[in-house]
């Protein structure tokens, strides 16, 4: 396991890392601010994120939502016409067919779920986006674990696992639930801006000093 962050205190780390972000303007956040709509705008807004840049994505759901924001709107135009408007986001076709399927299901049970297994047994929904959704379109306390929040967890020593679903768990015994919603968008904006995949930033970070990945690696 990654040493732990000096003097490690999750919360008083998260609070530093939002504050320092702020400056970098992070996409994150303005694409998060732009798909705050309804449940179903935030849920077929997520969807289309999977694997695709937030400026895409953004421009995909406008295309889409001017068109069909409703899914009694969306099965009108036909799964067709779905792919045509979202293009390019990755896997546009997959995600065509699966919004055509969820809008199938939500006219049946007639709202967008606000509970985990509901919303994951709806097609290509899985644990990533239900979570967001719930903390998003809900405002209910949950941890969604995508790549940013996978890596940088980890650097910094605050988890340990090797799956999401393990960090998840060992994130929410870390952190109090209060806390939740706001570790996917301030680690996902940490991670867009300076603590990137490849060449993190170390030395213009903020927790530079104290962080186990950058000691590691100044010691190899
Ligand atoms: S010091 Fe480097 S690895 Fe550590 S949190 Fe900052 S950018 Fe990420």
């Amino acid at each position: 396991m990654e040493k732990e962050l000096k003097g490690n205190n999750p919360v008083k780390t998260l609070k530093k890392i939002e504050e320092f972000i702020i400056p970098f303007n992070p996409p994150v956040q303005a694409f998060e601010k732009s798909i705050r709509n309804t449940p179903f705008r935030i849920l077929i807004s997520i969807l289309l994120s999977s694997r695709t840049k937030d400026t895409v994505t953004k421009g995909a759901s406008k295309k889409l939502f001017n068109i069909a924001d409703t899914p009694e709107k969306m099965l009108k135009i036909g799964e067709q016409k779905i792919k045509e408007l979202i293009y390019p986001v990755g896997f546009y076709k997959r995600k065509a067919k699966n919004i055509y399927e969820i809008c199938k299901k939500l006219i049946q049970i007639k709202k967008v779920p606000d509970n985990f297994i509901e919303l994951t047994n709806l097609p290509g929904v899985g644990r990533k986006t239900a979570n967001l959704v719930l903390s998003l379109a809900f405002n209910k306390p949950s941890i969604a674990v995508d790549t940013h929040v996978f890596r940088i967890s980890k650097r910094l020593g605050w988890a340990n696992g090797k799956k999401p679903e393990i960090i998840e768990q060992e994130l929410k015994k870390m952190f109090p639930e209060i806390f939740w919603n706001k570790i996917n968008q301030t680690l996902v904006g940490f991670g867009q801006t300076v603590c990137k995949p490849q060449k993190p930033l170390c030395n213009i970070c903020i927790l530079k000093k104290d962080c186990p990945y950058n000691i590691q690696k100044k010691d190899k």
